[in-house]
């Protein structure tokens, strides 16, 4: 029963999340700090949810002790904060929120492209300083300049939009085909893209593929006096060679919001005891440095509570894995499970040759309305849902697939 689902929520979670969670009926701690590992071990024994954001450490250890755990959500984008291979292996679902925050990217990108056209923060820093330098050379309109996106998803989708409106033309780069919004066009190769754009921003993942996709090489192909935007990964522009691209005038201005070896908190300034580039970085004119900041607004705040409070929702009460960033994605339409007599069974298990004949065993004396099943690396997740039982065959079938050796977790949902 719902009142009996505890949930403990860690590092001041956005109250849209709590509030998606206490209406559900779940008995919800709440605490505005994270815990000392110590401290966390004791309370996590207890929980069948926890929520977390990036300082909580969901190590091998602390898990070892969550017996009554059965999801993670991290109300944060990164998961690195959780052992994911650990709590796979012990049936526990991880969820996230990857893109709630794309439209506050995507705003901060169109203000940098007008930023740099107009050399703002060399402006207003020499305002600062106390020097009027009224300029003209080299400021520009956005209008009817190209906007290059290198990698079309939520982010450079998004932004294309906002661009358009400003009157900007838009061409993007990605490895996909992909739906062309409003007039913008698709290019065959990164090269075209490079080669058209008067601003180029890069908006791909960090993957192998794309470290240092924008290098000496791609610099060489942009235009004389364009500029670069990287919100996406630090790993993507080789800095050095950025450094060198504006120097020799190739490319009039940048905004850089990521870089690689970030500083874990606030206050550790970026200087060369950490990265031999900083501070040609810093020395550079017309360049915006901002400490991360893409998706960090209050909307994308509370959109990140409701979006991982509902996918927790979603999975403790009808184990549906759509968005788990380390179990199979599994759902079945959830018509059967509010009849009489019927239940859904979960059946976390390895993925091992053989399984399914023996669960199909058990399953197989009742009547099977739905079923589902899909492996990720190591582990299956089975869904089905089955109707004409009752709480004594539901109680044998449980036990049947508990004494499973390749079981890892069942859960019995009605
Ligand atoms: P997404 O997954 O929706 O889109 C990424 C796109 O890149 C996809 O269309 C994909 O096909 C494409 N792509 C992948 N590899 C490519 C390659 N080698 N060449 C060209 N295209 C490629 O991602 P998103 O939500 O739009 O996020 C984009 C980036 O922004 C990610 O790196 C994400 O981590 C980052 N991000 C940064 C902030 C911030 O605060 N600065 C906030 C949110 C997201």
């Amino acid at each position: 029963a719902t009142e009996d689902v505890k949930i403990l929520l860690l590092e001041n979670v956005n109250q849209t999340g709590r509030d998606v969670l206490a209406g559900q009926g779940y008995q919800v701690e709440f605490l505005k700090t994270s815990l000392p590992e110590d401290e966390l071990i004791e309370k996590i024994r207890d929980v069948h949810v926890i929520g977390i954001r990036s300082k909580t450490k969901l190590t091998a250890r602390v898990l070892k002790e969550a017996r009554n755990l059965i999801v993670i959500g991290c109300f944060c984008i990164g998961t690195n904060q959780v052992d994911l291979k650990y709590a796979a292996d012990h049936g526990i679902a991880v969820f996230n929120s990857p893109f709630s925050n794309s439209r506050s990217v995507a705003e901060l990108v169109i203000a940098e492209i007008v930023v740099l056209a107009r050399q703002l923060g060399d402006r207003s820093n020499e305002m600062h300083n106390g020097t009027w330098n009224k300029v003209s050379n080299k400021c520009w309109e956005i209008r009817g300049k190209t906007l290059g996106i290198i990698g079309y998803g939520h982010i450079g989708s998004q932004l294309s939009v906002l661009a358009e409106a400003m009157g900007m033309n838009v061409i993007y780069y990605d490895v996909v085909n992909l739906m062309a919004m409003g007039t913008t066009r698709q290019v065959a190769t990164l090269e075209d893209l490079l080669g058209e754009a008067d601003f180029v921003t890069c908006h791909v993942p960090e993957l192998p593929e794309t470290e240092n996709m924008i290098g000496q090489k791609q610099f060489e192909h942009m235009k004389t006096g364009s500029y670069l935007i990287n919100a996406s990964r630090g790993s993507v522009v080789d800095i050095p060679a950025l450094v060198q691209a504006m120097r020799s005038g190739k490319v009039a201005g940048a905004a850089l919001d990521v870089y690689p070896n970030e500083p874990a908190g606030n206050g550790d300034y970026f200087t060369n005891d950490l990265n031999s580039w900083a501070a040609d970085l810093r020395g550079l004119k017309n360049i915006i440095l901002t400490p991360h900041i893409g998706g960090s607004t209050e909307e994308a705040q509370s959109a990140i509570g409701v979006e991982v409070s509902q996918a927790l929702v979603k999975y403790v009460n009808e184990g549906t894995t759509q968005g788990a960033v380390n179990l199979p994605e599994v759902a079945l339409r959830s018509l059967t499970m509010d009849q009489p007599n019927c239940a859904r069974v979960i059946y976390i298990h390895q993925n091992i040759p053989g399984v399914l004949r023996k669960v199909n065993e058990i399953l197989g004396d009742h009547n099977v309305d739905k079923q589902m099943t899909d492996s990720r690396d190591d582990v299956a997740y089975l869904m089905a849902d089955i109707s004409d039982v009752d709480t004594v065959m539901l109680k044998d079938l449980y036990e049947r697939l508990e004494g499973l050796s390749s079981r890892i977790m069942t859960r019995i949902l009605y």
